[in-house]
């Protein structure tokens, strides 16, 4: 079956009337913190389980910057969107500049304190405000001990004698690997310092305990659930997961349209709809006058806004910008490894009239990225899922991906039909290749807007997601 004509469909409400209860445990939530798509996802997920009659409540860190409506002993609580937020007061873990990474970009050597202390007063909440949840649902390492802590030091509960858990994973390489001496920190039991549980090659992964003690594990797209299976992919995991067995599920992420529809979106320069495709033009001047590139709606302007990691093919992009840039324009926005950040000041240098690096996190000009842009950059030696291949759709710009991951599931190349470019071979060469090939399709007018018209009617939102993952709760609800 073709994934994407599949979601071309408008669907409907799931139709499943159920009350389950779910408890959502994320380290950051968009609207509270956000580095990247679990942000995301963590904010529209809930949200859509909600408009499904679940009830919710989201636990994340209390991290500088949240004002939480409430505030209780040890926690503060904020009421959104039928959603009750629980944000878990630390000050001395939680109260710095950053979340993840201190100012020399490495993970705080605090981390498993910081995220065990999260994970265990998840449960003692629970408890305290006498919420029973049928489904606690955790993302990546962070919140992994939540599950691992409900299956040990909450092993024997009655309170939570009917809670099932899932654990989702949103990136297979980041999976909390600590040192062996800091086992003892997380407070369960010597004997899971095994092979069988959290140990990996004389170290503590918090990630491989969420995944032994989980009662489902999932992740985020249904290619990327079968990668994650094989050696290349799984990260030293492939074996945890494999005992998993059938429990491996992938349920494709999805986009909120409430945040990114360019009809209603305040953050860009003019708005637009499938309608008035042509006011989108006037985002792309006002992109390139904004950031210094030259005014002219007939280069092809190429656009990126990602973390700066290897995962995302920047050394690839990066190689590739000398040939790129005679003829056409790139803008990045981005922010992650110094190396990265590097190499792309020094291009921006060279190429001052046709490139534009931005190494901040800003979600404004991320809007503004999405809708003046014609192509939008996806060039990942892997990807999980993805999300903003999706939201390009919407913007009317054409992603050009790597076949990996969730972009195999989300992008089908256009001379297949499809509307994004796609490269098959993580390859400078095919990436340059294919960006020539992009811009002969951008000058054909017609034969591009005929795409952009395609591409606007996907329909890629949380309702079809949030049903899967009902469903998939109300199985281990059942057994
Ligand atoms: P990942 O989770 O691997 O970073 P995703 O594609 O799943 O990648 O999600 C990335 C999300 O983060 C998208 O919403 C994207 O627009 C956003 N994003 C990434 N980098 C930045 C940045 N520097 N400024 C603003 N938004 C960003």
């Amino acid at each position: 079956m073709n994934p994407v004509r599949n979601f071309n469909k408008s669907v409907g409400k799931s139709g499943i009337s159920n009350g389950v209860k779910v408890v959502f445990c994320s380290s950051e939530v968009f609207g509270f913190a956000k580095t990247g798509g679990l942000g995301d996802v963590a904010a529209a997920l809930p949200a859509a389980l909600v408009k499904e009659n679940c009830e919710v409540k989201v636990f994340m860190p209390l991290y500088k910057g949240i004002n939480p409506q409430k505030m209780h002993k040890g926690y503060g609580t904020t009421i959104k969107g039928g959603i009750e937020f629980f944000f878990i007061k630390n000050d001395e873990y939680f109260l710095r500049d950053s979340i993840y990474v201190g100012a020399d970009g490495r993970d705080y050597p605090d981390s498993v304190e910081r995220f065990s202390f999260y994970s265990r007063r998840v449960l003692e909440i629970l408890e305290e405000v006498g919420f029973r949840p049928d489904i606690i649902h955790c993302n990546d390492w962070q919140a992994s001990l939540v599950n691992v802590y409900l299956k040990t030091l909450y092993g024997k509960d009655k309170f939570f004698k009917n809670t099932k858990s899932v654990l989702t994973i949103h990136n297979m390489a980041y999976q909390g690997i600590f040192p062996k001496k800091k086992f003892s920190r997380i407070g369960i039991d010597a004997k899971y310092f095994d092979q069988k549980y959290l140990e990996f090659y004389g170290k503590v992964n918090l990630l491989k305990g969420g995944i032994v003690f989980s009662d489902v594990v999932t992740t985020v797209s249904p290619t990327y659930a079968k990668q994650i299976k094989t050696p290349e992919y799984g990260c030293g995991l492939e074996g945890v997961l494999a005992q998993k067995g059938k429990h491996e599920l992938g349920i494709l992420n999805a986009i909120d349209y409430d945040v990114w529809d360019p009809s209603r979106d305040e953050l860009i320069y003019k708005k637009y709809s499938p309608k008035t495709l042509d006011k989108k033009a006037e985002n792309k001047l006002g992109l390139q006058k904004e950031l210094g590139l030259k005014q002219d709606s007939q280069k092809l302007l190429l656009g990126m806004v990602s973390r700066l990691a290897e995962q995302k093919g920047i050394d690839i992009l990066s190689k590739a910008l000398d040939s790129i840039l005679g003829e056409h324009q790139v803008v990045i926005l981005g922010l992650g490894e110094p190396r990265y950040h590097k190499i792309l000041k020094d291009k921006e240098k060279k190429f001052k009239d046709s490139l534009s690096v931005s190494l901040k996190f800003d979600e404004t000009l991320a809007h503004k990225i999405y809708a003046g842009c014609d192509v939008f950059l996806l060039p990942s030696r892997f990807e999980p899922c993805g999300l903003s291949q999706m939201i390009s759709y919407k913007y009317a710009t054409l992603p050009l991906v790597n076949h990996t991951g969730g972009l195999v599931d989300t992008v089908i190349d256009v001379e297949a039909g499809g509307g994004g470019f796609v490269f098959k071979k993580y390859d400078r060469g095919e990436f340059i290749k294919t960006v020539s090939r992009g811009a002969r399709t951008f000058r054909d007018k017609k034969r591009w807007k005929s795409i952009l018209e395609k591409v606007t009617k996907y329909n890629f939102s949380w309702e079809i997601a949030a049903s899967k993952y009902i469903r998939m709760y109300k199985r281990l609800i059942k057994n």
